[in-house]
């Protein structure tokens, strides 16, 4: 029996096409900017997001990490979410690796930080300060389930930022989902962006990499970057092969992973004993818990749900996250369904 594995969309694997792709990449060394394959990615990468060029990078981590040092020199300040991916998840890279100070602001349940939390973050010249160099955007927000950030909302903040002699990066891990549900095209997300770095191994299925796009003047700084935090990669072509077929054949099936997820979040609706958040499924996340009624937690859940073929991701003690993906239809949607209401039924 397959397991549906529904813990993230990171879990995907290459699909034979990109298999095909690696192995017959043209390759030349990338230090050197000599890789045709990983070249026509970027270039590929820096179209889709409306901006001057590409690099690509080996995670969304390292593609941000480049960008804020690329923003920020030492001592000076990125602000972001409080539930950033950015500021909870990449092992405080921007500050031990970068001396950048991350000055967090709250994250809205619909993924936004208010206007007036970020000008006020924003520092007075004042010799107590740090200079306020960047804010950070997330769009999808992973933390707030998936939320979409509109184009008119990110050029709201763009434009705040601008005013005042910061730039915008945008955290487009997940930028083709929030696209597909806005039904706009990813680059007038990222209209206002400086920079904005969109992931190849999560929904698009790719094994590895990032691309992080911007200026010539800003890719320029961010592949000198790049090189000093070991990201240099050579014949890295082999890879950049999958992100151009993701590119190619992944990006405009994404609205299939949303349909997959509201049909998920309508199952699990109709069991007592779960409980959806308010506004799950704003993309491919599904975000729930276990009413008080149901007598085991989280971990039990998963763990007999993993006995039946069927794994989702334990967010909190009662509280679930399942990510749709390529390598999920409907057909396994229906099992995850059956699958919970099996365990519930008789916990
Ligand atoms: C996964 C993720 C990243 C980091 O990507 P890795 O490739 O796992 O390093 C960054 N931002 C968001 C919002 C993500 O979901």
């Amino acid at each position: 029996m397959d397991t549906i594995d529904l813990r993230s969309d990171t879990v995907t694997h290459p699909t034979p096409e990109m298999r095909r792709a690696m192995a017959e990449a043209q390759v030349g060394d990338d230090v050197f900017g000599e890789d045709p394959t990983v070249n026509r990615l970027q270039a590929m990468g820096a179209e889709r997001m409306g901006k001057e060029a590409g690099l690509f990078v080996a995670s969304g981590t390292m593609g941000n990490l480049v960008a804020v040092l690329s923003h920020c020199g030492r001592g000076e300040e990125v602000i972001l979410g409080d539930r950033a991916h950015t500021f909870l998840y990449e092992a405080g890279g921007v500050a031990a690796l970068g001396g950048v100070h991350p000055h967090p602001v709250p994250n809205q349940t619909d993924g936004t930080l208010r206007l007036e939390d970020v000008g006020e973050a924003i520092r007075a010249e004042d010799v107590h300060f740090p200079h306020s160099r960047l804010v950070c955007l997330e769009n999808t927000q992973n933390r707030c389930g998936g939320a979409v950030l509109t184009a008119e909302y990110t050029d709201n903040v763009g434009r705040l930022a601008h005013e005042r002699g910061l730039a915008l990066h945008i955290d487009g891990a997940r930028i083709f989902n929030a696209a597909a549900a806005l039904g706009v095209p990813a680059k007038r997300l990222a209209q206002a962006a400086d920079s904005i770095c969109f992931c190849l191994s999560k929904a698009l299925c790719a094994p590895v990499g990032s691309v992080l796009c911007g200026s010539h003047a800003f890719i320029a700084q961010a592949r000198r970057i790049r090189k000093q935090v070991g990201g240099g990669m050579r014949q890295a072509g082999i890879l950049a092969a999958a992100g151009i077929v993701a590119l190619e054949t992944m990006v405009d099936r994404l609205p299939e992973d949303h349909a997959n997820a509201r049909r998920l979040a309508r199952g699990l609706a109709g069991i007592p004993g779960i409980l959806l958040d308010a506004g799950t499924p704003y993309t491919n996340m599904v975000i729930f818990g276990l009413a008080p009624s149901v007598p085991i937690d989280g971990r039990e859940t998963a763990e007999r749900l993993a006995e039946l073929g069927v794994r989702v991701q334990v967010i909190a003690p009662r509280r679930f996250r399942a990510a749709l993906h390529y390598w999920v239809d409907g057909q396994g949607v229906d099992r995850v369904i059956e699958g919970f209401h099996q365990v519930i039924a008789s916990a």
